[in-house]
């Protein structure tokens, strides 16, 4: 196939990308305590540690009959699990001896319907495989009672399968890149309105899968808000719901597929709403006195219906980190000497001109209201351009030996102050001197998520278990103060033993049962969310 691949290590295709800045060694240094110089570097393919394939000879010839198969370490490798950060150490380090015995990639609905038969029949573990930028453990190679383990990959279901341009809907092949989607959908005058921060790599059928939220969640709404209708083939057969605008024709059964993170079946085509291509975008920046502030004035704009379409405000520490590390020279950070002990809120409006100007202005005037100082468009532009760098320079820090992860969760605004003191506190007692990062973005007129990121000097021995440990004690906070333990990266294979906190233990067997009619042999994505 001649699709994109990304490095099987980290992010993006060997050699792209943008790197830490010079000046970030000091940073590094002063902050965290670390060198700054390069103490790692990932195994090469060859050192890579990989069981032979445990797929029989009858097997391999039955599947190969059906769809693409791979079975060559690069492909094995590169799907053998997601990229959270213990994922990457893992992949890092060359440990992959639990990597999928094939790769299997079907070229049609019908040909994935077939594989997934084919594997119930012989009892073959199926792990769907998008765009594989789950953090959460979502493809991690788990067996469950099976001896064998395919990864499903859908790359080749993609691109638009037809076009409703009067209702503004899109069905697209499951396992279409979202640039690729934009990009055919621009070439007709749409977009999808979907930016993850993984967009890069991350397809429409895992968004779908997930429950994904992207960065203008805000104004476009999140991946479910979007999906008109989809096709989900299970091992029992195919769940599928029509392209209605509205029904009241009983439960919901696409929201139950969507989330369902691979356990029922593979979301094959996704029916979209999609957006015209804006005429105007506008990205700026506000500073506020404090966090609390900055919320108090997002609580009222998204109550009165004049949030704009992208809103991001980072507290304290993540301002100061981001003036700090710009990439763009002295000029930001002379701004960020400036702002100090304040946090910048970052707004983006996308629309008709008309739109744009009318949303901008109101919000504007509503900000500086609420005590929000203007810093104009450059905070917001600097944003817009490195919007999907993070994951990049993710890479250079665990070269540099710093530990980097993300976790996120949503709560009420009259819970949001607790939320955060709590994980913040959870997350610097079990890291040795870290930095805690937080920002609220995706926000509604009921609350908001909140999305830390913790920084620390990594631990050389087990870096692992120090993560392990930080992640389970902000989880429990999270459990503990009433959020959820996932606004948007899901659950998979991490979050899966907290999941009874929040639905209880009847809507646990109410997903059981679903799982155990959709697929009786129990070889979809064994041990992730139930
Ligand atoms: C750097 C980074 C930034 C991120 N930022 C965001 C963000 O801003 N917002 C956000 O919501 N998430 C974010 N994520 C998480 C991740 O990108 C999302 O969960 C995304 O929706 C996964 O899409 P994917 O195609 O990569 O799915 P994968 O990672 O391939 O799969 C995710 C899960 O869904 C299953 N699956 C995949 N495709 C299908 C399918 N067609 N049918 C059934 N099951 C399927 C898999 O088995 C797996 O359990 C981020 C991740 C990274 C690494």
């Amino acid at each position: 196939m001649s699709r994109r691949e990304c490095v099987f290590w980290g992010w993006g295709e060997p050699g792209a990308g943008p790197s830490l800045p010079d000046h970030a060694a000091g940073f590094l240094r002063s902050e965290l305590g670390v060198s700054g110089a390069v103490v790692s570097t990932p195994v090469s393919l060859e050192e890579v540690r990989l069981r032979p394939s445990a797929l029989g000879d009858a097997l391999r010839e039955r599947l190969a009959g059906l769809a693409e198969l791979r079975d060559d370490p690069a492909s094995r490798v590169g799907r053998c699990r997601g990229k959270s950060y213990l994922d990457l150490l893992r992949q890092r380090a060359g440990d992959c001896e639990d990597a999928p015995d094939a790769v299997v990639a079907p070229a049609s609905a019908e040909a994935v319907q077939a594989v997934l038969v084919a594997c119930a029949e012989a009892g073959v573990a199926v792990v769907p495989f998008g765009g594989g930028t789950s953090v959460v453990g979502g493809l991690e190679p788990l067996r469950g009672r099976h001896d064998v383990l395919i990864s499903l990959d859908l790359g080749r279901l993609e691109g638009i399968e037809s076009f409703d341009d009067r209702a503004q809907l899109a069905w697209l092949g499951g396992g279409t890149r979202l640039p690729e989607a934009d990009h055919a959908l621009g070439q007709r005058g749409y977009m999808l309105g979907h930016t993850p921060q993984s967009y890069e790599w991350a397809t429409v059928g895992g968004c779908a899968a997930t429950r994904s939220a992207g960065q203008s969640s805000t104004g476009h709404g999140r991946i479910e808000e979007n999906v008109v209708a989809l096709r989900c083939a299970t091992p029992a057969g195919e769940l599928a719901n029509l392209p209605v605008p509205a029904t009241a024709a009983g439960p919901a059964l696409k929201q139950l597929v969507m989330g369902s993170e691979g356990i029922l079946g593979v979301i094959t085509s996704v029916g979209l709403r999609v957006f015209p291509l804006p005429a105007a975008r506008r990205y700026e920046g506000f500073a506020f006195r404090d966090f609390e502030a900055g919320w108090d004035a997002l609580r009222g704009l998204a109550q009165d219906e004049m949030a704009p379409d992208i809103a991001r405000l980072s507290d304290e520490v993540e301002t100061r980190m981001s003036f700090a590390l710009a990439g763009n020279g002295a000029k930001a950070r002379a701004m960020g000497a400036v702002l100090r002990g304040r946090c910048v809120l970052v707004c983006g409006w996308e629309g008709s001109e008309v739109s744009v100007a009318l949303r901008r202005k109101l919000a504007a005037k509503a900000l500086r209201g609420a005590g929000g100082w203007p810093l104009g468009q450059a905070p917001g532009e600097a944003w817009a351009a490195t919007r999907y760098a993070g994951p990049h320079l993710r890479d250079d820090l665990l070269d540099r030996g710093v530990m980097v992860e993300t976790l996120e969760t949503a709560t009420t605004w009259s819970n949001l102050a607790a939320l955060r003191s709590a994980v913040t506190r959870a997350l610097e007692a079990s890291l040795p001197a870290p930095l805690v990062l937080c920002h609220a973005s995706h926000v509604y007129p009921t609350g908001a998520s909140l999305y830390f990121t913790a920084f620390a000097a990594q631990d050389p021995d087990d870096p692992a278990s120090q993560w392990r440990r930080a992640k389970l004690a902000a989880t429990d906070a999270i459990v503990a103060t009433g959020g959820t333990i996932t606004h948007h990266h899901a659950v998979g294979a991490d979050h899966a033993p907290w999941l009874g906190a929040e639905t209880g233990e009847l809507g646990l067997d109410v997903l059981r049962a679903l799982k155990e009619r959709c697929d009786p042999a129990g070889i979809m994505n064994p041990g992730k969310l139930v």
